[in-house]
């Protein structure tokens, strides 16, 4: 290849540092350029050159391609599989070439996804980095995501009671920052080691027993805090403890399909596409923990996480916990799912004041 390669790849949530971390490595004469924040703009975007009837995370990806196309990306990336995702590619290459637009579409989308494919399509582009060093490349990525998810989990429990408003995000971004430019173990290690001492040094006004909600869903609208209007900040503001396992750290070595069935329960006794067994499988886990609440999110028209529903329906009603089913789509109003999430949080906080005041 002569020209100069300016690599690009959809975000979801804050991972793309990440995979800026792993093609700095795969890819060092690259140049990597993880399109603009998403915005309004952006949803616009992807949506005017979308079919109607397809699901959010197509357009918000979309409307990464293009954004990053404007500023000088030549070639994308796209992933994905386990639902219609793994078929979105195509379709997205097929749409950006009908714009006019001129690039690489590396897609490692079903087949393409192995090893070996996954390689060949790299030395494509022009990797000559050995064996043992893409392996370590991608070892430092996956370390990198556990750190992050690890403390995200962290986070996302006691933001709602921090002392100093804003304190949890500063640790946050100092993580970020530093996983960003991190070129071995060591460096992953200090990474996290620096994160956990201010993170044990954050002050916090936390009850005994908080309201504690956990969140279940399709994975791109948990992940993309955008594309879910930041319902998990809206729930710390409202000193809520919110808990979510789903991560990307979560998807790459959490998953056991025979577990996963196991730990429904018997709600479930078939796989239903995606991520739907795990919406069950943790809401379960949330019930008998006596959570107060669950929030099942999913893009609207998400056929795993449908098939999902009436499963979370049965549960709710066997194990008295409201469980508020919220759908997203570009045209989803902010105010309107503003509103429901204050009405519910209202409802169980009433629901556990009332059953405190019984107990006691
Ligand atoms: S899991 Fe649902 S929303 Fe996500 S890509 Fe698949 S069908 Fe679309």
């Amino acid at each position: 290849m002569n020209h100069k390669l300016v690599i690009s790849y959809p975000h979801m949530g804050d991972y793309s540092i990440i995979f800026t971390q792993l093609f700095r490595h795969v890819l060092p004469e690259a140049q990597l350029l993880p399109p603009p924040l998403i915005t309004q703009h952006t949803i616009e975007l992807g949506s005017r050159h979308s079919p109607d009837f397809v699901c959010s995370p197509f357009k918000y990806n979309l409307g990464n391609y293009i954004e990053a196309l404007e500023h000088g990306a030549n070639v994308l990336f796209q992933t994905g599989m386990g639902c219609r995702y793994g078929y979105y590619g195509e379709l997205q290459e097929q749409i950006l070439r009908d714009l006019g637009h001129d690039f690489q579409f590396i897609c490692l989308s079903r087949e393409r996804a192995k090893p070996t494919a996954i390689c060949d399509s790299l030395r494509l582009l022009g990797c000559t980095q050995s064996p043992p060093k893409l392996l370590y490349a991608l070892f430092l990525a996956c370390e990198s995501c556990r750190i992050l998810d690890r403390f995200d989990r962290f986070m996302r429990e006691n933001v709602g009671f921090e002392v100093l408003v804003g304190s949890f995000e500063s640790v946050r971004g100092e993580l970020l920052r530093q996983l960003a430019v991190a070129d071995s173990l060591q460096d992953l290690r200090a990474a996290r080691n620096t994160c956990q001492q201010a993170s044990a040094a954050l002050k916090l006004n936390k009850p005994e027993h908080p309201l504690r909600v956990g969140i279940v869903g399709e994975l791109y609208t948990l992940m993309e805090p955008f594309s879910n209007f930041f319902v998990e900040k809206q729930l710390a503001k409202d000193g809520i403890s919110v808990s979510r396992l789903m991560g990307i750290w979560f998807l790459l070595f959490g998953q056991h399909r025979t577990r996963d069935l196991r730990d429904c329960g018997g709600y479930l006794h078939y796989l239903v596409g995606a991520n739907g067994v795990h919406s069950i499988s943790h809401s379960l886990n949330y019930a008998k923990q006596e959570y107060d609440g669950i929030i099942h999110m999913k893009s609207f028209g998400c056929i795993p996480e449908l098939n999902a529903t009436p499963a979370l329906q049965a549960l709710s009603r066997d194990y008295n916990i409201p469980i508020l089913d919220l759908s997203f789509d570009t045209q989803t109003s902010e105010t309107g799912v503003q509103t429901r999430l204050e009405a519910f949080a209202d409802m169980i906080r009433l629901k556990k004041e009332y059953n405190d005041a019984a107990v006691s």
